[in-house]
């Protein structure tokens, strides 16, 4: 796919960011290329427009910055997880593991349905925890995701389910 290589250009690498040692992938210059956004929009929208999504869950804070065109380009509406004390209705929380510590994923109580059929997207994943959590969070209230979707691939995803590391060698990720 032709698009991919422009997609790829757009992102910034910064290395020792935000400590040393670690390359960081820069997604707000892709944000700032018009048309390298769109083609990533797109991407994510040909594959799930007809695969009867209801919803589109957000991962704080870039999945913010996909998430939203995807999920009105495919009639579906954006839920976000976000990170704890954010948000201001009742929530339900889930916990993970970060290489450093812990973090924890939170989404309204009511935002979804049992039975609605979801995607998770986020810019990046690299061990998987982000995605699994956001993935138990929306199972345990009876929703099925049927995919979670990336912008960016670090290593191979050994954590969520069904990875698919064909997809991945076309670019953005999907598993
Ligand atoms: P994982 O949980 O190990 O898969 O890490 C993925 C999470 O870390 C995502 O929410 C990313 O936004 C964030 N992340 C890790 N490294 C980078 C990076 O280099 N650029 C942007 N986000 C990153």
């Amino acid at each position: 796919d032709p698009r991919l290589q422009a997609i790829s250009n757009a992102i910034r690498v910064v290395p020792h960011f935000p400590k040393q040692g670690i390359m960081f992938q820069d997604i707000t210059t892709l944000l700032l290329d018009h048309k390298a956004f769109k083609h990533t929009v797109d991407i994510f929208v040909d594959r799930y427009k007809d695969m009867d999504i209801s919803v589109v869950a957000g991962v704080e804070a870039r999945g913010f910055m996909f998430g939203p065109p995807i999920a009105l380009a495919i009639g579906a509406k954006f839920v976000p997880l976000r990170k704890p004390r954010k948000l201001p209705g009742e929530v339900i929380a889930e916990a993970y593991e970060l290489e450093y510590g812990r973090d924890c994923l939170e989404m309204h109580v009511g935002a979804v349905e049992a039975g609605e059929r979801a995607i998770v997207i986020d810019d990046l994943v690299a061990t998987g925890g982000t995605l699994t959590a956001a993935i138990r969070l929306l199972e345990r209230v009876g929703v099925e995701v049927v995919e979670c979707g990336s912008v960016i691939g670090l290593r191979e995803v050994k954590v969520v389910k069904n990875p698919s590391p064909s997809f991945r060698k076309q670019g953005l990720l999907f598993c």
